[in-house]
């Protein structure tokens, strides 16, 4: 039985440190290192960077998991021609997320189709690729599972997991009204994160709507008091994006429509 060479008792020390992709780099740096001759800081370096950067991107992939963000939407995929009622500095502005370090919120407003939820999930992206905690949920889902909790017990921890993420976006309030005891859940939410950490909202009814959402118009107030006290209000008047190609390809096939013999009809 032969001692175990440096080689191996480096590859060894590499494991025991679980630096696994420093481990497999070791091979090919090595090669290099005879070609290049490099010096001992910058082989050294470029054997770090290479677990480094896998373990960047391991905890990109883990705060991408938790944000729970349901489709792939970016700020570069959004057509702010298609929307000229949006600001689209205040865009920009929200995009380099100093909100996020001033835990001021984000509010997004507009009729159904006019990209509110693709806008909140892609600063949720760029929140989660900064290396903020980000969490999606809609609004219907944070009261029930509210609600669940405050039933079987579990009261103080599930306020804990919403005060917990840096950002945490409150999807389509208003599509579904609020019954007193939910509205007091979302206000408590809301009342937890205040000063805290931020809030992207978005909602189909205007401000001044609110009252129909809750029951319980001092509910109301004290939620709009408590998300509007540090926030960007995004207001959006256009027309549906959907509809809006919808209108574009049946412009588009009108022509060919117009061509064809009409039923029933002799000249
Ligand atoms: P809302 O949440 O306001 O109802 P969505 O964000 O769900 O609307 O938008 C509906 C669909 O249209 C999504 O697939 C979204 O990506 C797309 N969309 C909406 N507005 C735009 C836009 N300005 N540019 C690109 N895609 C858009
Ligand atoms: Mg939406």
């Amino acid at each position: 039985m032969s001692a175990e060479t440096i080689y191996q008792q480096l590859r060894s020390h590499l494991a025991y440190l679980k630096l696994a992709a420093a481990a497999d780099a070791l091979e090919p740096a090595l090669e290099t290192a005879e070609r290049e001759k490099p010096g001992y800081t910058k082989f050294l370096h470029d054997l770090l960077q290479v677990e480094v950067a896998a373990s960047e991107q391991r905890r990109l992939d883990g705060r991408m998991r938790f944000a729970k963000l349901p489709a792939h939407k970016t700020l570069e995929q959004f057509d702010f021609d298609a929307q000229p009622t949006l600001d689209r500095r205040l865009v920009e502005d929200l995009a380099t997320l100093r909100f996020v370090e001033e835990k001021s919120n984000c509010l997004l407003i507009g009729p159904p189709g006019v990209g509110k939820t693709h806008l909140a999930i892609a600063l949720g992206h760029r929140a989660v690729h900064a290396g903020y905690r980000v969490y999606y949920t809609t609004a219907a889902e944070l009261v029930a599972r509210t609600s669940r909790a405050a039933m079987d017990g579990r009261w103080a921890n599930t306020m804990r997991f919403w005060a917990g993420p840096q950002v945490l976006i409150i999807d389509e309030l208003g599509y579904l009204p609020m019954p007193g005891e939910a509205a007091s859940h979302l206000f408590q939410v809301i009342s937890r994160r205040y000063e805290h950490a931020s809030i992207i909202l978005t909602t189909n009814r205007g401000i001044a709507d609110w009252g129909h959402i809750f029951e319980d118009t001092t509910v109301a107030t004290a939620v709009l008091d408590r998300l509007l006290h540090h926030a960007t209000v995004l207001s959006i008047t256009g027309e549906s994006y959907r509809m809006r190609r919808h209108r574009d390809a049946i412009a588009a096939l009108r022509p060919a429509l117009t061509g064809l013999p009409q039923g029933g009809e002799s000249p």
